[in-house]
């Protein structure tokens, strides 16, 4: 039994000028083999962090991440170059992350080079190939540059290289959010597949519920640095339970996908610097209390293997009743 599990315990202070931001507080996450993880919440709320901690772009300054049992955390450079050709990630902008004077034959080959996979440039050729097919793109595409491509072009273009060191585990940050809705659809589509035939398991993020419905086995819900709520993709779409998962539900009408825009949450969110006392959702919910305002909720496990951080669930002050039928 594979697992990429991630107890987490994060105290992660990331240095702002004159300012220290608590990023990511007291996640507690476990992704097994094969799975998708959908990490949601707005943005701002630590989905980036949790990502960049994940594939060892920043390390925790409390707390331990683990790949099957051994903890990854402070690895050195060196230690972590095998983890890192397990642990891949892709980026919300293809284009960013792809450099523009390099013909994609070479941005894919890098890893494979980096990571001494081909024994020869016949080799290296050939798996270049393979990879470009993989992602349903032509080889003779190779010859070619990142700007001579579409938008979900470019996004096959960073999924072939992630794949080029023959990951497990990718780590997926809005990987759709920057393409057209039909072409959203495609990279979802490929991205599934691609899990089927090499059995990859993905932590997914995206401010996007729609997306991350369709997607993940699992789903984490994000809010300002903690996690309020993680359930079964089904069970937190259909019965949600906490506030803030509610909120965010309603406002989005577009789980089947169609394209409609969705309204934006009520109610500011709070600036992360300074977050608000006790629950951080406190000045939005409404079922705030007196002690919502001063103590901190901490993850509760729910039935239905889920979790709950939420004092008025908890306490049965919020009512339980599903907000609404998930798409078929
Ligand atoms: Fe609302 Fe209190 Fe639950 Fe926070 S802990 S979400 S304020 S009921
Ligand atoms: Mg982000």
């Amino acid at each position: 039994y594979f697992d990429v599990s991630a107890p987490w315990l994060n105290r992660v202070l990331e240095r702002q000028p004159r300012q220290i931001l608590k990023a990511v507080d007291g996640i507690d996450l476990e992704i097994a083999r094969g799975e998708t993880f959908g990490l949601v919440g707005e943005s701002g709320c630590g989905k980036s962090t949790v990502a960049r901690l994940i594939v060892g772009l920043h390390g925790p300054t409390a707390g331990s991440i683990e790949l099957e049992g051994r903890n990854i955390a402070g690895l050195s450079r060196k230690q972590m170059a095998p983890v890192r050709r397990r642990l891949q990630m892709i980026f919300q902008d293809p284009y960013a992350s792809l450099n523009p004077r390099w013909r994609v034959r070479d941005i894919v080959a890098e890893p494979i080079r980096a990571f001494g996979l081909a024994s020869d440039k016949a080799a290296v050729e050939r798996r270049v190939g393979e990879l470009l097919e993989q992602v349903r793109l032509n080889p003779r595409d190779g010859e070619k540059f990142p700007h001579e491509f579409s938008g979900g072009q470019r996004q096959r273009i960073s999924i072939a290289r992630a794949l080029a060191s023959n990951p497990e585990f990718l780590v997926c940050d809005e990987p759709t959010s920057a393409l057209d809705v039909s072409v959203q659809a495609q990279i979802l589509n490929l991205m599934r597949d691609l899990q089927r035939d090499l059995g990859l398991t993905y932590l997914f993020i995206s401010h996007n519920l729609a997306v991350v419905y369709h997607i993940s086995n699992r789903v984490g819900v994000m809010y300002l640095g903690k996690m309020v709520e993680q359930a079964p993709s089904r069970t937190l779409f259909t019965t949600p339970r906490h506030p803030y998962t509610r909120l965010l539900l309603d406002t989005i009408p577009d789980l089947d996908m169609t394209g409609r825009e969705r309204t934006p949450v009520g109610g500011e969110v709070p600036n992360p610097i300074n977050p608000p006392t006790g629950c951080s959702f406190h000045p939005r919910c409404p079922f705030a209390n007196e002690r919502c305002r001063v103590e901190s909720p901490r993850a509760l496990a729910m039935p239905g293997n889920a979790t709950v951080a939420c004092h008025g669930v908890e306490e049965g002050r919020v009512p339980e009743e599903p907000v609404l039928a998930a798409p078929a």
